[in-house]
């Protein structure tokens, strides 16, 4: 059993790449922003919880958060691993997920980081915006605002992941397919 957390400023290309990566390694791909947007687009009472943390570009508390984390693992005996894509993002989170993993004999194998610089991914984001209509990529003021959480709180775990000797960085600048490739590199290396 692999887990990998793919691990990125918003818009660095996690959802990309793990679309690739799920079948690459046969990976269960968790992405908590997609399963919250599923909620909102269904209007689940956790959809309706979730949307003004989203809509303002902040995080949705952690107990919401990392509980449907673990819903999600568990519904899903069978995984071969998981591919976590946002989660976690803040030191809290990341502390639930070592412990809920431990408690079922599994860990995280590897923390694999998208870098690209702020600028860059703003302008990614706005472009984004046009074509995915996420209320959370069209204000600016939102998408700045996301880069800021994830510097005051996601930004810590590169030092959490790297005191376990877990984070491996590349470049996530490229055509798709050459950053699959980089990121492909450091998970057959696990
Ligand atoms: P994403 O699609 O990963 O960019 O997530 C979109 C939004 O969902 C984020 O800006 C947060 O508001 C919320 N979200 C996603 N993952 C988490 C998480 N691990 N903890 C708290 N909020 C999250």
């Amino acid at each position: 059993m692999t887990n990998i957390v793919l691990f990125g400023k918003p818009g660095a290309g996690k959802g990309t790449q793990a679309e690739f990566l799920k079948e690459k390694y046969n990976l269960v791909h968790l992405s908590t922003g997609d399963i919250f947007r599923y909620n909102m687009k269904n209007d689940t009472e956790l959809g309706k919880l979730a949307k003004s943390y989203i809509s303002a570009g902040n995080l949705v508390p952690d107990e919401v958060t990392t509980k449907m984390v673990i819903d999600s693992v568990n519904a899903n005996p069978e995984a071969n691993g998981f591919l976590f894509d946002g989660y976690p993002r803040n030191l809290s989170q990341a502390e639930a997920l070592d412990a809920f993993l431990e408690s079922k004999n599994m860990n995280v194998a590897a923390t694999v980081a998208l870098e690209a610089d702020d600028e860059v991914l703003v302008n990614r984001i706005l472009e984004r915006g046009k074509i995915s209509q996420r209320p959370d990529d069209l204000d600016e003021a939102t998408i700045r605002n996301r880069y800021v959480v994830y510097n005051n709180e996601t930004a810590p775990l590169v030092a959490f992941y790297k005191q376990q000797g877990k984070f491996h960085a590349v470049d996530g600048i490229g055509e798709i397919s050459e950053i699959t490739g980089r990121l492909s590199a450091v998970i057959d290396n696990l």
